[in-house]
């Protein structure tokens, strides 16, 4: 055993270094954060915007796990370089590191459009505890606030944005809400209830530049109106925080690219989390950092763990709204099944394909949500059940006595 040097410090960071530990008792472990905070819950950040809390509160491990899992953590630390050949990892105050194995879990940074006026004063971003501190201060004295995202990330803004008061519009360059988690007919029931709540939506809509001389005072729209506002906060997505990089051979399309292992082209390199690349894909969501984290170390401690891709499923709760979606959500080439409306705020629907449950989406009751996500996950063959049946709950409630059934109880 030697050194092991985690790059980044995330979920994906202290789920790698939980995993060396429990293999490895002798094994260094370093870790390398630019932030100044232990690794924390970043998802909690969407909810805490506009409130008053100091990031010990969020968290995911108190010091004294560090201590004792004999876990180095360098705060501040931003590394700047990776010498792949010489195994050293270089940060910005010119500091060589040698690693025996490198561990990069370095995440996303928010993606920007390349608009003019991004750098007026009360543009932001919500990716860290330190964004999340400037909007405060910035947005306690301003009410209309703009966010430039129609997705998770952007409705849980929205959410936060009205418990503190504020007024909000949403811009969304596609046209419907949530594009990856609903089909058209469950983000029109979401449309409906984002706007009994006050909030202004403007669908096919693209930033083209930031309005306001020094202050922003609104955003220019690629059609050519301007959407007032005084605050913008960007919530469109990420990009693999990859820069650093130099050697591009193990680099993918956006991220590091890696194996079901974790491991890069480089036999003492691995990669995970929101910086990793899997079968083309970059996830970007938390479960995933977590389980590629764990895998990583495993593998990097010599236990050897193999990851599955998961499919993608998301719970989100904002708005006064319960949304849980699983898998391939699209009404193509499916047998699609649905109850509920928008009047009830309650809704459900199942896409199959060739018996086997594909997609899900539950609106308002998401109890079941586990029930989905197993179907989904194990590609069981439901054909009998949907057959001869058109009523989505008598196929819902027999998928769930199936469910328990197999599980003996819930
Ligand atoms: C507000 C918010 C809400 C979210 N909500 C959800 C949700 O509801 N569901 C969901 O699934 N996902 C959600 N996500 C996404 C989720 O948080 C990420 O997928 C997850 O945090 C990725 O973990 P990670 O460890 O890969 O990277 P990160 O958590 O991004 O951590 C990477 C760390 O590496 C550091 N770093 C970067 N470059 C360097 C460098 N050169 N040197 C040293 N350190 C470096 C960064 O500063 C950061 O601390 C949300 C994200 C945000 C911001």
């Amino acid at each position: 055993m030697g050194r092991t040097v985690i790059v980044g410090n995330g979920v994906a960071a202290v789920s790698a270094a939980a995993s060396i530990r429990e293999v490895s008792q002798s094994e260094e472990i370093i870790i390398c954060s630019a932030e100044p905070y232990l690794a924390y819950y970043r998802t909690k950040l969407s909810n805490l915007l506009g409130t008053i809390f100091s990031p010990p509160e969020i968290f995911i491990y108190q010091p004294s796990w560090y201590e004792e899992n004999r876990i180095e953590v360098m705060l501040g630390q931003i590394v700047k370089k990776v010498n792949l050949k010489n195994k050293e990892v270089i940060t910005e105050n010119d500091d060589n590191l040698p690693y025996d194995t490198l561990i990069i879990t370095t995440g996303g940074s928010p993606r920007l459009p390349r608009i003019d006026g991004l750098n007026k004063h009360g543009v932001f971003n919500l990716r860290t505890c330190e964004d999340s501190f400037k909007i405060k201060e910035y947005g306690e004295s301003r009410q209309d606030f703009i966010i430039a995202g129609g997705g998770v990330l952007g409705l849980e803004i929205a959410g936060a944005l009205k418990k503190w008061k504020k007024n909000v519009k949403l811009l969304v360059q596609s046209n419907q809400l949530l594009t990856r988690q609903l089909d058209p007919e469950a983000a029109g029931i979401i449309d409906g209830m984002v706007r009994e709540q006050g909030i202004e939506v403007y669908y096919n809509s693209e930033a083209a530049e930031i309005s306001g001389s020094h202050k922003v005072n609104g955003v220019y729209l690629k059609e050519g109106n301007l959407v007032s506002g005084e605050v913008v906060i960007f919530a469109a997505g990420i990009h693999p925080e990859v820069g650093f990089i130099e050697e591009s051979h193990i680099l993918g399309k956006a991220g590091i690219a890696v194996d079901e292992n974790m491991r890069t082209k480089d036999p003492n390199v691995f990669a995970a989390g929101d910086a990793a690349e899997f079968q083309g894909i970059v996830q970007g969501r938390w479960p995933v950092a977590k389980i590629q984290g764990e895998i990583a170390g495993y593998n990097a401690a010599g236990r050897e763990v193999f990851y599955l891709q998961i499919p993608p499923y998301n719970l989100v709760q904002t708005l006064d709204m319960q949304i849980y979606s699983v898998g391939v959500v699209s009404n193509e080439n499916v047998e699609a099944f649905s109850s509920g409306n928008s009047s009830s705020g309650f809704f459900r629907k199942l896409f199959f394909s060739q018996g086997r449950l594909v997609g899900a989406i539950l609106i308002g009751d998401v109890a079941y949500s586990y029930v989905m996500k197993e179907a989904v996950s194990s590609g069981n063959d439901y054909s009998n059940l949907i057959n001869n049946r058109t009523y989505t709950e008598e196929i819902i409630s027999k998928m769930v006595e199936e469910y328990q059934s197999r599980n003996r109880s819930i």
